[in-house]
């Protein structure tokens, strides 16, 4: 079963290589969060009624890396949070394991994708 990520802070969407802002949702797949037009990762803009504002793409588990730091789906006050540990969860089947900074561990999908700071 896929689970999505919580959308409920979403601001827009914005497709920088396309160089689109407030992008019609027709042209975002959901599924992947890329652009239809050029296939490449969205820039999601995240706020919350507190002020609190982040600019993310997602991606899923399986393609972060200890470079990447994270915005936590149901908190972005708490601000970013780097990848420790990223790679195949052994013994658990197609899972893949997750070290965030100050959150331990987790077991997920390879496709449950997060919240990244932007790498450009
Ligand atoms: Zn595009």
């Amino acid at each position: 079963m896929r689970l999505g990520i919580s959308t409920g802070f979403d601001q827009r969407y914005d497709c920088r290589i396309c160089e689109v802002e407030d992008m019609d949702r027709e042209n975002l797949d959901r599924r992947t969060w890329r652009c239809k037009t050029c296939s490449e990762p969205v820039s999601v803009h995240l706020a919350n009624e507190a002020g609190d504002s982040q600019l993310v793409e997602r991606h899923p588990a399986c393609e972060l890396d200890t470079r990447d730091y994270i915005v936590l789906e149901h908190d972005i006050s708490l601000g970013l949070f780097e990848v420790k540990d990223s790679k195949p969860a052994m013994g658990k089947g197609n899972k893949w394991y997750l070290a965030i900074e100050k959150n331990g561990y987790d077991i997920v999908e390879r496709d449950k994708y997060y919240n990244c700071m932007p790498r450009g």
